[in-house]
């Protein structure tokens, strides 16, 4: 079962580690490393069983193969889960830190193959706890020589996305009075938002969180519509910047927009959303592709951190989205198809 897993993701390696003194249970996927040590974030949360963290683990950690490669990244793709302990929420500072300086040994004895950035569940704090036993981790804090939050930078490289797609899609110059609707204005998306109304678009923004919504909303003059009237609004660009999955084969239909570039990992619920999204004509950049900022400027680390040095991948997300943009018109082609095939070709290539 599980070797069928792997075989059909063109895997790689799955290790997984237990610490009975802390109880900490952990799996690393290790789907590549042909591009140079693989990079991805250490998620944790629950899971229904352990059969479902091996297939988010193993399928998250093919994603970043493909998102490294087509970031221009020497790294390859790889990803960790840890098993979210019964009251983690409640953990003291001493006990939350034990916890994942059990990861850290786990993780160093694969001896750097694998490079494990901060994900949903863990902080700059963790990865700043792990750094004291490994050099293996990315994202610690900026005080203490990492590169801080990724989201102003993944924030940047969807920017870049929309840009390519108001110049290649829109014929326009710039983003004036260009409208786009943003689902989520947390990290990433309140930061998109302020770049936004920055170059002149037009916003209209949803949250569920009420203090987020109008601190934007004040600062970028952005209407604001109910949390389940966004998807459906008119717009250029729709962004769905909250969560995985928004874009569904019954919303498909219903959307009025033109583009749908966000942040979120995984928009699509399925690949047969993403067909009717080319059926309709409605443009869709891939995700892995446009949210990438974030995974490029923490890959910067590894290297010794240094901003300058990651602002020309960031940007070059543009170019990326271009390509996309181009060939998908030519070749008649679904984006996401396409953006598979390029990492492959890059990933081929070695
Ligand atoms: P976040 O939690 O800071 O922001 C998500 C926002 O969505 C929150 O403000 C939340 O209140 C809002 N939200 C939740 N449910 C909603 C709903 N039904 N309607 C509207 N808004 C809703 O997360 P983030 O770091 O900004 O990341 C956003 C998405 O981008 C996630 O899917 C994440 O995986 C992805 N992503 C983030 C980064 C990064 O650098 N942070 C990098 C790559 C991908």
């Amino acid at each position: 079962m599980i070797f069928d897993t792997l075989g059909s993701l063109g895997f790689g390696e799955l290790h997984i580690g237990h610490d009975v003194a802390t109880g900490m249970r952990a799996i690393i996927a290790l789907h590549s490393t042909k591009l140079g040590p693989a990079i991805g974030g250490l998620r944790v949360r629950r899971y229904e069983s352990e059969a479902e963290a091996i297939d988010d683990v193993t399928r998250l950690a093919q994603g970043m193969t493909y998102k490294n490669a087509l970031a221009g990244l020497r790294h390859g793709g790889g990803k960790s889960v840890m098993l979210a302990p019964d009251g983690l929420d409640k953990f003291s500072t001493d006990q939350r830190a034990t916890l994942f300086e059990a990861f850290a040994r786990f993780l160093h004895n694969l001896g750097g193959r694998y490079l494990a950035a901060k994900d949903s569940g863990t902080s700059a704090a963790d990865i700043d706890v792990m750094r004291q036993l490994t050099p293996h981790v990315l994202g610690a804090s900026l005080g203490k020589g990492g590169s801080g939050d990724p989201s102003p930078f993944t924030a940047q490289g969807v920017f870049r996305g929309i840009e390519a797609v108001a110049h290649e899609l829109f014929g326009r110059h710039d983003l004036a009075g260009m409208h786009v609707a943003i689902q989520g204005v947390g990290h990433v998306g309140m930061h998109l938002a302020r770049l936004l109304h920055k170059a002149g678009a037009k916003l209209t923004i949803a949250d569920v969180d009420r203090g987020r919504l109008d601190q934007v909303a004040s600062e970028t003059g952005a209407r604001v519509v109910p949390t389940d009237a966004i998807l459906e609004v008119e717009c250029d660009v729709l962004a769905p910047c909250a969560f995985g999955g928004a874009i569904t084969e019954g919303l498909v239909p219903r959307l009025k927009c033109r583009v749908v570039a966000g942040a979120a990992n995984n928009q699509l619920r399925t690949c047969a959303a993403g067909d009717l999204l080319a059926q309709r004509g409605i443009f869709y950049a891939p995700d892995y592709v446009i949210n990438a900022g974030g995974v490029i400027n923490v890959a910067q680390e590894y290297v010794g951190y240094d901003e300058a040095k990651s602002q020309p991948r960031v940007l070059a997300i543009y170019d990326t989205i271009k390509q996309i943009i181009c060939r998908s018109r030519d070749e008649k082609r679904n984006p996401e198809h396409l953006a598979d095939q390029l990492a492959e070709e890059i990933i081929a290539k070695g």
